[in-house]
């Protein structure tokens, strides 16, 4: 029986062909007259419920203007000066729940303008046309440590260097980018989009990067506090939530994170063992990641399990919905209770059927069902691995479990700041964290100069691209 289990996780269960085509963009950018036709269909509303909604405040009908004008790369500068990752985010972000979900023809009759993807239109064509928008102001002589090769460390680190600081990352992984580039599903960011976007950040020059740097292992919080006229911290999530059953160890029972950057690292995804059977345990997108993905590698049962209903799923109901038409299959109101086994390998899941008492809170029922699986992700939420930070937390405040901030991003310490997944009160997502960086990082530069006794230097972008006249004076050089 054990055999049989272990011949059901294999790799290639579908061609080469059959996984490129799975795992090819799943939202294909727009063409020019599209592009041109749904710009048309903004508004652009005076308050623009969409900017507020938008967690690093871009001016989108500001940057859709300028595409209905053909200044595509002026639009582009609207939207990086705000968000440097905003080709990342145009492809990642849950617009329905955030810009999208807000705009103003978001009705029953009709559709919300497709924010998310003019938004890859402008900025696809900077990338493509390897222009730099932004330079670095005057060298202030301070030095800024960064932990952390994440959106919220990148973007940090782009906006001091682009006020004239000299920024060294420090990053634990073997190349940056974060769950950029180990985390997020390989059908949102194709084509090396992490590596590329990572590459046009530290074009701006003046920004450090030393991968392979754990701080825990290879410094301490202390020793940065020593060297760096100040610190900022974006380590993020390292550690993933067990499920907290007795056997939790138990072979084919799976990281569904660590299978996620294994893929996303993967030369040849088809190598990749897949199970026949698979089970993923939770409600958030990265169960919905690892559930879509296996079943696009080629598994032919692949079923989520969560303990709550479907309103409370961290996964959107779009992302839901894309689960489903992938062929994933939803049970809602289970709880796991028991690791099932053949021999020392997982072969399923007993689970306890749960709802909700009067106040709200979860209970077994006592009914219970069995769910076969040959290999089973969790998918429960991560944790910051403070074990292996040495004494990291013991210097900073935290709240449940988190690094506590101001609205700056700074700690209990007066010259560390940090933002992303560490911190606490955040919403896990790209976007939030790359806002986390930026505010932390024009709080850093109003800190070091006013300690060098200069005036607030932090005053947005003035001064902060390259092509500003440009595109004011000569738009036509600016079209695509
Ligand atoms: C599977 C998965 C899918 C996701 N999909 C989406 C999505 O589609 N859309 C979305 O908006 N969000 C998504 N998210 C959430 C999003 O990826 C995160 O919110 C975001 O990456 C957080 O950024 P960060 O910079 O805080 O941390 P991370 O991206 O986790 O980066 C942390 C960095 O710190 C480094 N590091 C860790 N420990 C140390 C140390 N001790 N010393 C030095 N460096 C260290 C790591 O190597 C890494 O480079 C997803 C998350 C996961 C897990
Ligand atoms: S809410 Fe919709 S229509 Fe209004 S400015 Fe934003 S994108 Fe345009």
């Amino acid at each position: 029986m054990t055999e049989q289990l272990q011949a059901d996780i294999k790799p290639g269960r579908l061609s080469n062909a059959e996984i490129e085509a799975n795992f090819s963009d799943m939202h294909p950018p727009l063409e020019r007259p599209e592009a041109l036709i749904e710009a048309d269909r903004c508004y652009f509303c005076f308050d623009a419920p969409c900017t507020t909604a938008c967690p690093t405040g871009i001016d989108i009908p500001g940057f859709i203007q300028k595409i209905r004008s053909n200044n595509v790369k002026g639009s582009a500068y609207t939207i990086l000066s705000e968000n440097i990752m905003g080709g990342m985010c145009s492809r990642v972000c849950p617009t329905e729940v955030l810009c999208e979900e807000v705009c103003v023809r978001n009705t029953l009759e009709d559709q919300p303008v497709r924010i998310g993807l003019l938004q890859r239109y402008a900025t696809d064509a900077v990338f493509q046309s390897e222009l730099q928008l932004f330079q670095r102001r005057q060298d202030t002589g301070k030095r800024v440590a960064v932990v952390g090769g994440g959106p919220a460390s990148l973007s940090c680190a782009h906006r001091l260097a682009s006020l004239g600081h000299q920024v060294t990352v420090l990053n634990a992984a073997e190349k940056p980018g974060g769950l950029n580039e180990y985390g997020i599903a390989a059908y949102k960011t194709v084509n090396n989009f992490a590596q590329a976007e990572v590459d046009y950040i530290l074009d701006i020059g003046g920004i450090e990067i030393r991968n392979g740097k754990s701080l825990g292992t290879d410094f301490s919080l202390a020793d940065l506090r020593s060297k760096y006229d100040a610190v900022f911290l974006g380590f993020g999530m390292g550690g993933v939530n067990e499920l907290g059953l007795d056997n939790d160890q138990v072979e084919g029972v799976v990281d569904a994170v660590e299978y996620i950057a294994a893929l996303r690292q993967a030369d040849s995804k088809a190598e990749l063992p897949v199970g026949r059977k698979v089970l993923v345990i939770g409600g958030g997108m990265t169960a919905i990641d690892i559930a879509v993905q296996s079943k696009r590698l080629g598994a032919e049962e692949v079923t989520i399990a969560y303990r709550r209903g479907q309103e409370q799923m961290g996964a959107s109901q779009m992302e839901q919905d894309f689960a489903r038409t992938s062929g994933v299959v939803i049970h809602h109101w289970l709880a796991p209770d028991l690791l099932l086994l053949s021999g020392d390998r997982v072969s399923g899941v007993q689970f306890e059927y749960t709802r909700l008492d009067g106040d709200g809170t979860l209970k077994g029922s006592g009914e219970r069902c069995e769910l076969d699986a040959d290999i089973v992700f969790k998918a429960i939420g991560q944790n910051v691995l403070w074990d292996a930070m040495g004494d990291t937390a013991d210097s900073l405040e935290l709240e449940h479990g988190r690094i506590a901030v101001d609205d700056n991003r700074k700690t209990s310490l007066p010259d560390v700041w940090a933002g992303g997944d560490c911190i606490n009160g955040g919403e896990d997502l790209t976007v939030c964290a790359v806002q986390d960086g930026k505010l932390a990082a024009l709080d850093i530069d109003r800190f070091l100069r006013q300690q060098s006794g200069r005036p607030d230097g932090s005053t947005g972008h003035a001064g902060f691209c390259r092509h500003q006249i440009l595109f004011e004076q000569s738009p036509v050089l600016c079209h695509n």
